[in-house]
């Protein structure tokens, strides 16, 4: 078995994240995908909830469940209640499928940092990383990472990939009551709707 994991803020999780994960799937034979809530130490001030985060986390991931892939949300970041770190959050998942082969799902804007992150070096020997080029909203490409990068670890693996939204475009459309239709999936949109997530 090959798992996928998929760490985020999902603050809210959105059509960028979907494309992701589905793209993920057929271009790398994934057959499982686990979605990993984790903290938001930047959280704003009208930001969602962990427990609202995580319930649409799970809309998401059933969404996902309705094209055939198996699809779970691990609340196991949240839960520690302290910053955590993706070396740990592998170990984990590694302990709870000791067989399974993991791809770590990236966007290249999260993978900048990845020198900075605890025991990178021992990360990069727990899985393989994908990591999906992200286009801003300008419709520009962030000057590619792999250009800054000497010495790229071999399994990390460069995806072009470009669908430009980020969680932030949707708190800030939802803010002003514009329209987020198509930018998040359906029962995300309705959930957003029904807790009047994000409005000012
Ligand atoms: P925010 O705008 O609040 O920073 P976000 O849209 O980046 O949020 P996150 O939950 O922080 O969403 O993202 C989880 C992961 O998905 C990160 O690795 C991020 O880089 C990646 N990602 C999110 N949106 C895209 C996108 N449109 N294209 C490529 N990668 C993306």
């Amino acid at each position: 078995m090959h798992l996928a994991v998929f760490g985020g803020t999902f603050d809210p999780p959105h059509n960028g994240h979907l494309a992701l994960c589905l793209f993920a799937r057929e271009l790398l034979a994934i057959d499982r995908i686990v979605i990993s809530v984790s903290n938001n130490p930047l959280k704003q001030t009208r930001g969602a909830s962990d427990s609202q985060r995580k319930h649409m986390a799970e809309l998401f991931a059933a969404e996902i469940n309705l094209t055939g892939t198996t699809c779970e949300v691990s609340g196991w970041e949240l839960e520690k209640r302290q910053p955590s770190y993706t070396v740990d959050l592998l170990h984990y998942i590694k302990n709870l499928y000791p067989k399974a082969g993991i791809t770590l799902l990236l966007g290249e804007d999260s993978f900048r940092e990845f020198p900075l992150w605890k025991e990178h070096e021992k990360l990069c020997s727990l899985c393989r990383i994908a990591v999906f080029r992200r286009m801003t909203t300008e419709k520009e490409y962030l000057t590619a990472a792999t250009d800054e990068w000497k010495d790229l670890p071999e399994n990390v693996t460069f995806i072009d990939f470009s669908y430009p939204v980020s969680s932030t475009d949707i708190r800030e459309l939802a803010a002003t009551g514009r329209s987020i239709e198509n930018l998040v999936p359906p029962s995300v949109r309705r959930y957003i709707t029904e807790q009047g997530l994000y409005r000012k």
